[in-house]
Protein backbone atom coordinates (compact mmCIF):
# COMPACT_ATOMS: atom_id res chain seq x y z
CA UNK A 1 0.00 0.00 0.00
CA UNK A 2 1.34 3.52 -0.66
CA UNK A 3 2.55 5.80 2.09
CA UNK A 4 -0.23 8.67 2.54
CA UNK A 5 1.01 11.44 1.23
CA UNK A 6 -1.28 14.53 3.03
CA UNK A 7 0.92 15.57 6.39
CA UNK A 8 -2.34 15.69 7.87
CA UNK A 9 -2.53 11.80 7.78
CA UNK A 10 1.08 10.95 9.50
CA UNK A 11 0.14 9.48 12.74
CA UNK A 12 1.97 10.28 15.60
CA UNK A 13 3.57 7.56 17.34
CA UNK A 14 3.61 7.88 21.33
CA UNK A 15 6.00 5.30 22.91
CA UNK A 16 4.42 2.53 25.35
CA UNK A 17 5.93 3.10 28.83
CA UNK A 18 4.53 -0.39 29.63
CA UNK A 19 3.73 -3.38 27.15
CA UNK A 20 2.39 -6.83 28.45
CA UNK A 21 5.31 -8.91 29.34
CA UNK A 22 5.87 -11.31 26.75
CA UNK A 23 5.20 -14.31 29.22
CA UNK A 24 1.64 -12.81 29.75
CA UNK A 25 0.77 -12.01 26.40
CA UNK A 26 1.33 -15.50 25.08
CA UNK A 27 -0.66 -16.77 27.69
CA UNK A 28 -3.40 -14.50 26.99
CA UNK A 29 -3.05 -15.24 23.20
CA UNK A 30 -2.92 -19.44 23.12
CA UNK A 31 -6.80 -19.41 23.80
CA UNK A 32 -8.21 -15.41 23.36
CA UNK A 33 -11.88 -16.56 22.62
CA UNK A 34 -13.88 -13.86 21.12
CA UNK A 35 -13.31 -10.14 21.77
CA UNK A 36 -11.94 -10.49 25.53
CA UNK A 37 -8.39 -9.53 25.13
CA UNK A 38 -6.95 -6.38 23.95
CA UNK A 39 -3.31 -5.28 22.00
CA UNK A 40 -1.22 -2.77 23.66
CA UNK A 41 -1.91 -0.07 21.29
CA UNK A 42 -4.58 1.43 19.84
CA UNK A 43 -5.39 4.68 16.97
CA UNK A 44 -6.57 7.74 18.28
CA UNK A 45 -7.61 10.79 15.15
CA UNK A 46 -10.01 13.79 16.26
CA UNK A 47 -12.44 16.14 14.34
CA UNK A 48 -13.59 19.12 15.02
CA UNK A 49 -15.68 21.61 13.30
CA UNK A 50 -14.48 23.66 11.24
CA UNK A 51 -10.50 21.88 11.58
CA UNK A 52 -11.56 18.42 10.26
CA UNK A 53 -9.90 15.25 11.04
CA UNK A 54 -6.46 16.28 13.31
CA UNK A 55 -4.56 14.65 15.75
CA UNK A 56 -3.88 11.14 14.07
CA UNK A 57 -1.78 8.55 16.70
CA UNK A 58 -0.63 5.28 17.20
CA UNK A 59 -0.47 5.30 21.11
CA UNK A 60 -1.01 2.60 24.04
CA UNK A 61 -4.57 1.48 24.58
CA UNK A 62 -5.43 2.73 27.31
CA UNK A 63 -8.87 4.43 29.33
CA UNK A 64 -10.28 7.20 27.35
CA UNK A 65 -11.79 10.49 29.60
CA UNK A 66 -15.39 11.46 28.81
CA UNK A 67 -16.94 14.45 29.74
CA UNK A 68 -20.58 13.89 31.50
CA UNK A 69 -21.98 15.60 29.39
CA UNK A 70 -20.35 13.51 25.92
CA UNK A 71 -23.08 13.48 23.37
CA UNK A 72 -22.81 9.75 22.51
CA UNK A 73 -23.54 9.21 26.19
CA UNK A 74 -26.92 10.71 26.15
CA UNK A 75 -27.97 10.36 21.90
CA UNK A 76 -25.87 7.28 20.60
CA UNK A 77 -24.09 9.16 18.18
CA UNK A 78 -21.80 6.07 17.61
CA UNK A 79 -20.79 3.81 14.78
CA UNK A 80 -18.15 1.14 14.45
CA UNK A 81 -16.53 -1.66 12.00
CA UNK A 82 -15.25 -4.80 12.43
CA UNK A 83 -12.51 -6.56 10.36
CA UNK A 84 -9.52 -9.50 10.63
CA UNK A 85 -6.23 -9.21 10.13
CA UNK A 86 -4.93 -12.72 8.35
CA UNK A 87 -1.92 -14.60 8.51
CA UNK A 88 -1.27 -16.01 5.12
CA UNK A 89 0.29 -19.33 4.88
CA UNK A 90 3.50 -17.67 3.80
CA UNK A 91 3.55 -15.91 7.17
CA UNK A 92 2.92 -12.29 6.19
CA UNK A 93 -0.58 -10.77 7.99
CA UNK A 94 -3.10 -9.36 5.30
CA UNK A 95 -6.35 -7.64 5.43
CA UNK A 96 -9.97 -8.79 3.93
CA UNK A 97 -11.22 -5.87 1.49
CA UNK A 98 -10.77 -3.38 4.34
CA UNK A 99 -11.80 -0.54 1.65
CA UNK A 100 -15.13 -2.05 1.50
CA UNK A 101 -15.58 -1.28 5.36
CA UNK A 102 -13.97 1.95 4.79
CA UNK A 103 -16.61 2.75 2.41
CA UNK A 104 -19.77 1.03 4.91
CA UNK A 105 -18.58 3.42 7.61
CA UNK A 106 -18.82 6.39 5.87
CA UNK A 107 -22.02 5.63 4.83
CA UNK A 108 -22.69 4.47 8.10
CA UNK A 109 -21.59 8.17 9.20
CA UNK A 110 -23.71 9.45 7.09
CA UNK A 111 -26.93 7.89 8.40
CA UNK A 112 -25.86 9.41 11.65
CA UNK A 113 -25.11 12.58 10.32
CA UNK A 114 -21.10 11.81 11.40
CA UNK A 115 -18.20 13.43 9.65
CA UNK A 116 -16.75 10.89 6.95
CA UNK A 117 -13.36 9.69 7.36
CA UNK A 118 -10.81 9.57 3.92
CA UNK A 119 -10.72 5.50 3.42
CA UNK A 120 -7.22 5.91 2.95
CA UNK A 121 -6.99 7.06 6.49
CA UNK A 122 -9.13 4.73 7.67
CA UNK A 123 -7.08 1.80 6.54
CA UNK A 124 -4.15 2.91 7.37
CA UNK A 125 -5.35 3.33 10.65
CA UNK A 126 -6.19 -0.44 10.61
CA UNK A 127 -3.19 -1.03 8.96
CA UNK A 128 -0.87 0.80 11.49
CA UNK A 129 -2.36 -1.09 14.18
CA UNK A 130 -2.12 -4.59 13.12
CA UNK A 131 1.16 -4.12 12.71
CA UNK A 132 2.14 -2.35 15.63
CA UNK A 133 0.22 -5.28 17.71
CA UNK A 134 1.57 -8.23 15.26
CA UNK A 135 2.98 -9.89 18.45
CA UNK A 136 -0.44 -10.61 19.39
CA UNK A 137 -1.64 -12.51 16.32
CA UNK A 138 -2.98 -16.07 18.49
CA UNK A 139 -1.37 -19.50 17.84
CA UNK A 140 -4.39 -20.82 17.80
CA UNK A 141 -6.46 -22.74 14.36
CA UNK A 142 -8.61 -20.25 12.39
CA UNK A 143 -6.74 -17.31 14.61
CA UNK A 144 -6.94 -13.48 13.45
CA UNK A 145 -6.40 -9.99 15.09
CA UNK A 146 -9.81 -8.36 15.10
CA UNK A 147 -10.21 -5.09 14.56
CA UNK A 148 -12.23 -2.60 15.70
CA UNK A 149 -12.61 1.13 14.18
CA UNK A 150 -15.39 3.12 15.62
CA UNK A 151 -16.21 6.42 15.92
CA UNK A 152 -18.22 8.81 18.46
CA UNK A 153 -19.55 11.81 19.79
CA UNK A 154 -17.77 13.49 22.29
CA UNK A 155 -18.65 16.78 22.59
CA UNK A 156 -19.99 18.00 26.05
CA UNK A 157 -23.88 19.00 24.63
CA UNK A 158 -27.50 18.06 25.96
CA UNK A 159 -29.06 19.86 22.94
CA UNK A 160 -29.94 17.71 20.12
CA UNK A 161 -28.08 18.40 17.22
CA UNK A 162 -25.25 16.74 15.24
CA UNK A 163 -21.90 16.76 17.72
CA UNK A 164 -19.02 19.44 16.89
CA UNK A 165 -16.27 16.66 17.99
CA UNK A 166 -15.81 13.05 17.22
CA UNK A 167 -13.16 10.63 18.01
CA UNK A 168 -12.07 8.34 15.73
CA UNK A 169 -10.52 5.22 17.39
CA UNK A 170 -8.99 1.60 16.31
CA UNK A 171 -8.59 -1.17 19.29
CA UNK A 172 -7.58 -4.72 18.46
CA UNK A 173 -8.81 -7.57 19.84
CA UNK A 174 -6.89 -11.22 19.22
CA UNK A 175 -9.84 -13.80 18.34
CA UNK A 176 -10.23 -17.51 18.36
CA UNK A 177 -13.37 -19.07 17.28
CA UNK A 178 -16.38 -16.97 17.48
CA UNK A 179 -19.17 -19.89 18.30
CA UNK A 180 -17.83 -22.39 20.53
CA UNK A 181 -16.67 -25.27 19.34
CA UNK A 182 -18.79 -28.50 19.44
CA UNK A 183 -21.58 -26.57 18.24
CA UNK A 184 -21.51 -27.50 14.22
CA UNK A 185 -24.82 -26.48 13.17
CA UNK A 186 -26.52 -23.26 15.47
CA UNK A 187 -30.41 -22.88 16.76
CA UNK A 188 -32.15 -19.91 15.61
CA UNK A 189 -35.38 -17.85 17.45
CA UNK A 190 -37.48 -15.82 15.24
CA UNK A 191 -38.45 -12.99 17.14
CA UNK A 192 -42.01 -12.37 16.87
CA UNK A 193 -42.20 -9.45 19.44
CA UNK A 194 -39.51 -7.74 18.35
CA UNK A 195 -37.80 -6.00 14.85
CA UNK A 196 -33.90 -4.91 14.29
CA UNK A 197 -34.82 -2.28 11.96
CA UNK A 198 -37.85 -0.34 10.14
CA UNK A 199 -37.67 1.01 6.74
CA UNK A 200 -36.02 4.88 6.76
CA UNK A 201 -34.23 3.81 9.86
CA UNK A 202 -30.54 2.89 11.10
CA UNK A 203 -30.46 -0.86 9.73
CA UNK A 204 -28.23 -0.55 6.97
CA UNK A 205 -26.19 1.43 9.07
CA UNK A 206 -23.45 -0.33 11.49
CA UNK A 207 -24.60 1.76 14.88
CA UNK A 208 -24.08 0.80 18.27
CA UNK A 209 -27.92 1.53 18.84
CA UNK A 210 -29.24 -1.01 16.41
CA UNK A 211 -26.92 -3.43 18.50
CA UNK A 212 -28.19 -1.90 22.43
CA UNK A 213 -31.79 -2.65 20.76
CA UNK A 214 -31.56 -6.18 19.66
CA UNK A 215 -30.10 -7.55 23.01
CA UNK A 216 -33.65 -8.32 24.54
CA UNK A 217 -34.70 -10.66 21.41
CA UNK A 218 -31.39 -12.27 21.31
CA UNK A 219 -31.60 -12.64 25.34
CA UNK A 220 -35.08 -14.35 24.56
CA UNK A 221 -33.53 -16.53 22.00
CA UNK A 222 -30.55 -17.62 24.56
CA UNK A 223 -33.16 -18.13 27.35
CA UNK A 224 -35.41 -20.58 25.36
CA UNK A 225 -32.56 -22.79 24.40
CA UNK A 226 -31.32 -21.22 20.83
CA UNK A 227 -27.93 -19.47 19.77
CA UNK A 228 -29.11 -16.49 18.31
CA UNK A 229 -32.08 -14.05 16.73
CA UNK A 230 -33.40 -13.99 13.65
CA UNK A 231 -35.50 -10.69 12.58
CA UNK A 232 -38.45 -10.58 10.19
CA UNK A 233 -39.49 -7.23 8.18
CA UNK A 234 -40.80 -4.57 10.41
CA UNK A 235 -43.75 -3.51 8.15
CA UNK A 236 -45.15 -6.66 7.36
CA UNK A 237 -43.58 -9.11 9.59
CA UNK A 238 -43.35 -11.59 7.28
CA UNK A 239 -39.80 -11.54 5.55
CA UNK A 240 -36.47 -12.74 7.11
CA UNK A 241 -34.15 -10.26 7.42
CA UNK A 242 -31.18 -11.03 9.24
CA UNK A 243 -29.32 -12.18 12.80
CA UNK A 244 -28.53 -9.66 14.99
CA UNK A 245 -25.50 -9.54 13.82
CA UNK A 246 -25.24 -11.56 10.52
CA UNK A 247 -26.37 -11.94 6.82
CA UNK A 248 -28.77 -15.31 6.14
CA UNK A 249 -28.65 -17.45 2.39
CA UNK A 250 -30.84 -20.55 1.75
CA UNK A 251 -30.08 -22.81 -0.40
CA UNK A 252 -32.20 -24.71 -2.42
CA UNK A 253 -32.31 -28.75 -3.96
CA UNK A 254 -32.40 -27.22 -7.78
CA UNK A 255 -29.01 -25.33 -7.09
CA UNK A 256 -31.02 -22.05 -6.50
CA UNK A 257 -29.27 -19.88 -3.59
CA UNK A 258 -31.14 -16.98 -1.89
CA UNK A 259 -30.17 -14.14 0.51
CA UNK A 260 -32.60 -11.28 1.05
CA UNK A 261 -32.18 -8.03 -0.76
CA UNK A 262 -30.59 -4.64 0.26
CA UNK A 263 -33.65 -2.58 0.82
CA UNK A 264 -32.20 -0.08 3.63
CA UNK A 265 -33.35 -2.40 6.71
CA UNK A 266 -30.43 -5.16 6.26
CA UNK A 267 -26.37 -4.31 6.42
CA UNK A 268 -24.64 -4.96 3.78
CA UNK A 269 -22.30 -7.48 5.07
CA UNK A 270 -18.74 -7.66 3.43
CA UNK A 271 -18.84 -11.61 4.33
CA UNK A 272 -22.79 -11.56 2.14
CA UNK A 273 -21.33 -9.63 -0.71
CA UNK A 274 -17.82 -12.15 -1.38
CA UNK A 275 -20.06 -15.11 -0.67
CA UNK A 276 -22.63 -14.17 -3.57
CA UNK A 277 -19.57 -13.58 -6.08
CA UNK A 278 -18.38 -16.72 -4.78
CA UNK A 279 -21.59 -18.51 -5.47
CA UNK A 280 -21.98 -16.89 -8.90
CA UNK A 281 -18.84 -17.37 -9.86
CA UNK A 282 -19.49 -21.01 -9.17
CA UNK A 283 -22.87 -21.37 -11.65
CA UNK A 284 -25.16 -21.21 -9.03
CA UNK A 285 -28.24 -19.27 -9.66
CA UNK A 286 -27.62 -16.53 -6.82
CA UNK A 287 -30.54 -14.42 -6.72
CA UNK A 288 -31.02 -11.10 -4.02
CA UNK A 289 -34.81 -11.71 -3.01
CA UNK A 290 -37.57 -11.57 -0.28
CA UNK A 291 -37.96 -15.19 1.32
CA UNK A 292 -40.74 -15.14 3.81
CA UNK A 293 -40.82 -17.33 7.40
CA UNK A 294 -44.26 -19.51 5.95
CA UNK A 295 -42.32 -20.19 2.91
CA UNK A 296 -38.72 -21.28 4.59
CA UNK A 297 -41.03 -23.48 6.66
CA UNK A 298 -42.57 -24.96 3.92
CA UNK A 299 -39.25 -25.81 2.16
CA UNK A 300 -37.74 -26.74 4.73
CA UNK A 301 -40.44 -29.44 5.29
CA UNK A 302 -40.68 -30.11 2.00
CA UNK A 303 -37.02 -30.90 1.49
CA UNK A 304 -36.59 -28.08 -1.41
CA UNK A 305 -34.51 -26.17 1.30
CA UNK A 306 -31.55 -27.76 2.11
CA UNK A 307 -29.49 -25.76 3.61
CA UNK A 308 -29.53 -22.06 5.36
CA UNK A 309 -26.59 -20.09 7.08
CA UNK A 310 -25.69 -16.93 8.81
CA UNK A 311 -22.70 -14.97 7.66
CA UNK A 312 -20.23 -12.58 8.53
CA UNK A 313 -16.67 -11.54 9.44
CA UNK A 314 -16.24 -12.52 13.07
CA UNK A 315 -18.26 -16.04 12.70
CA UNK A 316 -17.47 -16.46 9.21
CA UNK A 317 -20.06 -19.00 7.85
CA UNK A 318 -21.97 -20.41 10.40
CA UNK A 319 -24.58 -23.33 9.64
CA UNK A 320 -27.95 -22.35 11.24
CA UNK A 321 -29.97 -26.13 11.47
CA UNK A 322 -32.98 -25.31 13.47
CA UNK A 323 -35.18 -22.74 13.19
CA UNK A 324 -37.91 -22.38 16.08
CA UNK A 325 -40.48 -19.21 16.69
CA UNK A 326 -43.59 -19.04 18.64
CA UNK A 327 -45.35 -21.15 16.45
CA UNK A 328 -43.43 -24.34 16.49
CA UNK A 329 -40.05 -25.06 15.15
CA UNK A 330 -38.65 -27.24 12.29
CA UNK A 331 -34.92 -28.66 10.72
CA UNK A 332 -32.90 -28.03 7.81
CA UNK A 333 -31.55 -30.41 5.73
CA UNK A 334 -30.13 -32.70 8.41
CA UNK A 335 -29.87 -30.60 10.58
CA UNK A 336 -25.86 -30.26 10.43
CA UNK A 337 -23.40 -28.24 8.36
CA UNK A 338 -24.27 -29.01 4.26
CA UNK A 339 -21.98 -29.35 1.16
CA UNK A 340 -22.16 -26.24 -0.49
CA UNK A 341 -22.27 -24.36 3.15
CA UNK A 342 -19.06 -26.44 4.23
CA UNK A 343 -17.72 -25.64 0.51
CA UNK A 344 -18.18 -22.06 0.17
CA UNK A 345 -17.04 -21.34 3.95
CA UNK A 346 -13.49 -23.71 2.43
CA UNK A 347 -13.45 -21.45 -0.99
CA UNK A 348 -13.66 -17.96 1.73
CA UNK A 349 -10.85 -18.88 4.32
CA UNK A 350 -8.61 -20.20 1.66
CA UNK A 351 -9.01 -16.82 0.08
CA UNK A 352 -8.04 -14.82 3.25
CA UNK A 353 -5.37 -17.49 4.01
CA UNK A 354 -3.67 -17.04 0.77
CA UNK A 355 -4.31 -20.51 0.32
CA UNK A 356 -6.28 -20.43 -2.87
CA UNK A 357 -5.80 -17.64 -5.81
CA UNK A 358 -7.05 -14.00 -4.99
CA UNK A 359 -8.74 -13.36 -8.22
CA UNK A 360 -10.78 -10.24 -7.25
CA UNK A 361 -7.64 -8.56 -5.67
CA UNK A 362 -9.12 -8.86 -2.24
CA UNK A 363 -6.19 -9.83 -0.24
CA UNK A 364 -4.15 -6.51 1.21
CA UNK A 365 -0.87 -7.72 2.67
CA UNK A 366 0.05 -5.55 5.71
CA UNK A 367 4.11 -6.07 5.24
C1 LIG B 1 -21.43 -6.37 10.74
C2 LIG B 1 -22.79 -6.97 10.51
C3 LIG B 1 -23.01 -8.00 9.59
C4 LIG B 1 -21.91 -8.70 8.85
O1 LIG B 1 -21.11 -7.87 8.07
P1 LIG B 1 -19.66 -8.35 7.61
O2 LIG B 1 -19.15 -7.20 6.84
O3 LIG B 1 -19.86 -9.56 6.78
O4 LIG B 1 -18.90 -8.64 8.85
C5 LIG B 1 -24.31 -8.42 9.39
N1 LIG B 1 -25.34 -7.88 10.07
C6 LIG B 1 -25.16 -6.90 10.99
C7 LIG B 1 -26.33 -6.35 11.70
C8 LIG B 1 -23.88 -6.42 11.23
O5 LIG B 1 -23.71 -5.44 12.14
Amino acid sequence: MATLADPNTQFTQLPHPSPVADADRERLIADPGFGKVFTDHMVVIEWTEGQGWHSHTLGPREPLSLDPAAAVLHYAQEIFEGLKAYRLDDGTMALFRPEENARRFNASARRLAMPELPEDVFVEAVRQLALADRDWFPKVPGGSLYLRPFMFADEPFLGVRPAKHYKFLVICSPAGNYFKSGSPAVSIWVSGAYTRAAPGGTGAAKCGGNYAASLVPQAEAIARGHDQVVFLDAAEHKWVEELGGMNVFFAFDDGRVVTPPLTGTILPGVTRDSLLKLAREDGLDVREERYSLDQWRADAESGKLVECFACGTAAVVTPIGRVAGEDGEFTIGSGGPGQLTSKLRERLVAIQRGAAEDRHGWVVRLD
